[in-house]
């Protein structure tokens, strides 16, 4: 198997495509002639054993799904993959004649299951996928590398699936370009897939986060593909039909990674970063604001009037004075300041009048 000499010679994309979880054959077999057909795999994905959040809910076809992957396999001519999360999951899809592996979000972020699947597959010729792990850990992402790397695995590809916050508005897993980003400075060589499918967790965000992959270089795609998605057992909200992936494929507008254009992701990666600092700045400002209310419970509780004058001149007297080490002029930070004075003050009033 020369998955990353596959992945250096296809047309971006390359796309790693079918359903979230094997159903039944009939199932993972139509999608995946749909989508080979219409050209929008390079390599079949099927879910076997799903790592669940909540107990009870569908965990997975397991073992008697494996032959339904590989037959899909066969039938159209592509490789295919499926998750591994332990030894006894590699051993198992090895002997059924799974292609290529991969290794979760939720599995990555285990030094110990790595190391036992990394220990079980030495000798192994195989290609592994690793997602990166639930939380934004740079180090445990590239860890887990250097330990399948230890183990004589040579075909590394990363795969980014966002990293796991409470209750974002928009995405399942926040993105935080920055990491992927690092990840390359840090690994030029390891070929990197993007996963909107587990980033969004919607469907109709899938083409701008594949758009921007694309903007960023990434390699490929990892879509979730379901013949009737809507009726799917798992991430039913986020997978599409193969006449919606094929639509989201043909929108991606593919900029060429030659000199000529480095400036446009060099620009793109600059803008990424940004956008990623504004995030946490805006996430910072709403936490900020939930404590105003906690301070206007507080005054209430004990009958004390919002604006404290001495209180908030010192504050800014003390802001001010910093205006050097944050290189921010005076007049910002005063702007900045008042902004979020009158923000909170409107917080604090609104608990009073209650
Ligand atoms: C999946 O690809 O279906 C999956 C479970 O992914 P993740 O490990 O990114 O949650
Ligand atoms: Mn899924």
């Amino acid at each position: 198997m020369k998955l990353i000499q596959k992945i250096k010679e296809a047309t971006r994309p390359f796309l790693i495509t079918g359903p979230c979880s094997a159903e039944s054959p009939e199932q993972v077999m139509s999608v995946s002639k749909e989508i080979a057909k219409n050209g929008n795999a390079h390599v079949l994905r099927a879910g076997i054993w799903k790592p669940r959040t909540r107990p009870d809910s569908f965990e997975g076809m397991g073992n008697v799904a494996l032959p339904w992957l590989v037959e899909a396999g066969k039938e159209t001519g592509l490789p295919v993959t499926t998750e591994i999360a332990n030894r006894q999951h590699a051993e198992l899809a090895l002997k059924a004649g799974v292609d290529i592996l991969w290794i979760g979000a939720r599995t990555t972020v285990n030094p110990f299951a790595i190391q036992e699947i990394a220990d079980f597959l030495k000798g192994v010729d195989i290609p592994v996928m690793v997602k990166n792990p639930v939380n934004p850990d740079l180090e445990l992402w590239i860890g887990a590398f250097e330990r399948l790397e230890k183990a004589g695995i040579k075909e590394l590809v990363a795969i980014h699936r966002g990293f796991s916050v409470y209750k974002h508005p928009k995405y399942r897993n926040v993105p935080t370009w920055e990491l992927p980003i690092a990840l390359r400075e840090r690994l030029p060589d390891l070929p990197i897939i993007c996963d909107p499918s587990h980033i969004t967790g919607r469907r109709d965000l899938l083409l701008e986060v594949s758009q921007k992959a694309m903007d960023l270089n990434f390699d490929g795609l990892m879509i979730e593909t379901h013949p009737d998605p809507d009726k799917a057992w798992s991430d039913s909200a986020q997978q599409v039909t193969p006449t919606e992936l094929k639509s989201i494929i043909d929108h991606l507008v593919l900029r060429s990674k030659d000199i000529s254009t480095s400036i446009i992701s060099e620009l793109e990666e600059l803008r990424t970063k940004i956008g990623d600092l504004d995030d946490k700045l805006f996430d910072i400002l709403s936490a900020r604001m939930l404590m105003s209310e906690e301070v206007g419970q507080l005054k209430k509780a004990h009958n004390i009037t919002i604006l404290q004058q001495n209180h908030w001149s010192n504050i800014i007297k003390s802001r001010l004075s910093q205006s050097e080490n944050y290189k921010i002029s005076e007049q910002f930070i005063r702007q900045i300041m008042d902004a979020i004075h009158q923000e909170s003050i409107r917080h604090q009033t609104k608990i009073m009048n209650k």
